[in-house]
């Protein structure tokens, strides 16, 4: 099918973008990357009247780096953050999340922004933002404010975003030492969206584990921190009985709803293997 016809505006910067959005009100819908929108526009789910394109807005595209840690702009394309040697040394948690997402054709255009501000529970970004303690920043009619990743993402494809507000993009806190990152994914095919995810990140010590977030997703409506496997790990020694406590854990933290991908009897043993992975990964992590 074709989209619905729509007017085009281009923002030339971040005022500019806000004051069009205010503008033309409910009618209004930004466009970053297109690889979400589009579709929606042509299989007719999305019926914005006008396009609000925010590319111009080339300040918005920044990656950096500063004693407070990193900032990934909204408009970062995936390729970049996923060739980024900055955030490779900074966030490997993120650069292991990117080669997952989608193809190189859609991460040549997705942005950073885009999916986080998508809100798809199954993506990989929100995931990775929750596990590390992310700050969204985001401008609006009043100001600019900022949200914590674990209280942005509200629900499926909800977020914490207000009417004519625009995500600036995100802070990631500096890089702390002893902090090991681990992430995994199951698939049917590479670039499928995930059966089911995790983004984990804790301070490993003498092959402890403590103030571990292990962060699922496409296991609920956004994503899930579990806590009951954190608790279970706390601390001890990342032996068989520990591993195997945390896998229990996960039958009060976790209830995932079937979708497309896998049924949810799937989606509690697929969560399992992905823990008991990457608690097996952590025993055995050597080096920084
Ligand atoms: C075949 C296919 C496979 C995919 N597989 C995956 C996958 O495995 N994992 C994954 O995570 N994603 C996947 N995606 C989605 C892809 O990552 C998209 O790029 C991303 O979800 C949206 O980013 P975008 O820049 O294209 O946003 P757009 O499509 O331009 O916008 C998406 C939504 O976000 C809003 N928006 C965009 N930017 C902002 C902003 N700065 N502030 C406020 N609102 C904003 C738009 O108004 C729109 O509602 C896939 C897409 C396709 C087509």
């Amino acid at each position: 099918m074709k989209a619905p016809s729509f007017s085009y505006e281009r923002a030339e910067s971040v005022a500019n973008a806000i004051e069009l959005l205010a503008r033309h009100g409910p009618d209004a819908q930004i466009l970053a990357g297109g690889q979400s929108l589009m579709p929606m526009l042509n299989f007719r789910v999305a019926r914005p009247a006008v396009l609000v394109d925010i590319n111009p807005i080339a300040d918005l595209a920044a990656i950096r780096v500063d004693k407070k840690g990193v900032f990934i702009g909204a408009l970062a394309r995936h390729a970049d953050i996923e060739h980024s040697g900055e955030v490779a040394e900074q966030l490997p948690l993120v650069a292991a999340a990117m080669p997952q997402i989608a193809h190189p054709a859609i991460r040549n255009r997705g942005t950073f922004g885009g999916s986080c501000a998508l809100g798809d529970p199954a993506a990989e970004l929100p995931a990775c933002c929750v596990a590390l303690g992310a700050e969204f920043r985001i401008a609006g009619p009043k100001g600019e404010r900022s949200v914590p990743a674990a209280k942005f993402f509200a629900g499926v494809y909800t977020t914490a975003l207000e009417p004519g507000e625009l995500l600036l993009g995100a802070q990631f806190p500096a890089r702390q030492p002893g902090y090991v990152s681990r992430f995994l994914e199951l698939t049917r095919r590479h670039g499928d969206y995930a059966m089911v995810g995790a983004a984990a990140h804790g301070r490993l010590d003498k092959g402890r584990l403590s103030d571990l977030k292990f962060v699922y997703f496409a296991v609920g409506d956004r994503p899930i921190m579990a806590m009951g496997l954190a608790r279970a790990v706390e601390g001890k020694p990342l032996d068989a009985a520990t591993i195997d406590a945390a896998v229990a854990a996960l039958k009060d933290d976790l209830d995932p709803p079937g979708d497309l991908h896998a049924s949810s009897v799937l989606k509690r043993h697929l969560a399992g293997v992905i823990a008991r992975r990457m608690l097996n990964e952590y025993a055995t992590h050597k080096g920084a």
